[in-house]
């Protein structure tokens, strides 16, 4: 078979897998702003956090209308912050690398769903050390989808692939989170350690992860969380006391644990 219609097969998928994740990551950009503020991400529709101007179209299209209006409201020319820009662009290349590690299959749609979900408690979390319960029981509703859909064919990121592989998933890495918060709640008495939201966003990432995968994700958040302490504690940036949100170090971990989760558990580094 000649490679190369199917490459460029791929290539447009690719592109369009892309240009899908950057109005994604614009939506987000709402439910980041404005789920926090308990507000509705539907309506009213978008407007300039500056002057409240209603936005249309042309101020609305993902990246070029940033690089176009040159970071500056087209009404009051207020400063928007790059990170609308930075959230569109991180979420394009999320789905873009989602695609290319499972292709068109009901894998990547369920990739695409819960990082999606993910990306937006990245940043909640990041700026407001909280993980809202809607995001969860949302990402819980696909688990669960995935879950039915396992029922039938197999779904590969299961290994093996059992009908019960997503229930342990949701009990295994939340329940030793929990174990982990009621050790410190008992004997330290400290209730920041850990928070609840962490305990809870495990579980829809045990449904769609599985068990092997989500203690995976534990483990690497745990790493990722000690080592960005430490170089914080060391920088002076943080003081001992001060407390460092986990939902980030989270999504990163069980984003590494999607992609290449099983060569890291069988050691496949070739
Ligand atoms: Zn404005």
């Amino acid at each position: 078979m000649n490679g190369a219609p199917l490459t460029e097969i791929h290539m447009f998928a690719g592109i369009c897998v892309f240009l899908l994740g950057l109005c994604i990551g614009s939506f987000l950009n709402v439910c980041i702003y404005r789920i926090p503020m308990e507000k509705s991400i539907i309506s009213p529709p978008s407007q300039c956090t500056g002057c409240g101007t209603r936005l249309t179209f042309r101020d609305l299209i993902p990246v070029l209308s940033y690089i176009m209006l040159r970071g500056r409201c087209r009404y009051c020319n207020a400063r928007i912050s790059p990170r609308y820009l930075l959230i569109e662009l991180l979420t394009g290349f999320v789905y873009v690398i989602v695609y290319l590690r499972y292709g068109i299959s009901v894998e990547t749609l369920a990739l695409l769903y819960l990082f999606s979900i993910l990306l937006a408690v990245f940043f909640i979390d990041l700026e407001h050390m909280i993980i809202p319960n809607g995001l969860v029981l949302l990402g819980m509703a696909g688990g669960a989808l995935v879950m039915v859909y396992n029922l039938f064919v197999p779904f590969s990121l299961y290994q093996p692939s059992r009908w019960y592989t997503p229930l342990i998933g949701m009990v295994s890495a939340s329940g030793i989170l929990f174990a982990i918060a009621l050790v410190g709640l008992l004997i330290y008495r400290n209730d920041g350690a850990m928070g609840m939201g962490d305990v809870k966003l495990f579980i829809p990432i045990g449904m769609f992860l599985g068990w092997k995968l989500a203690l995976l994700s534990l483990f690497i958040s745990v790493m990722l969380g000690g080592i960005t302490s430490i170089v914080l504690l060391v920088l002076k940036v943080v003081k001992r006391k001060s407390a460092i949100p986990f939902g980030p170090f989270i999504v990163a971990g069980s984003f590494i644990a999607a992609l290449a989760g099983y060569d890291i558990l069988f050691l496949r580094l070739y």
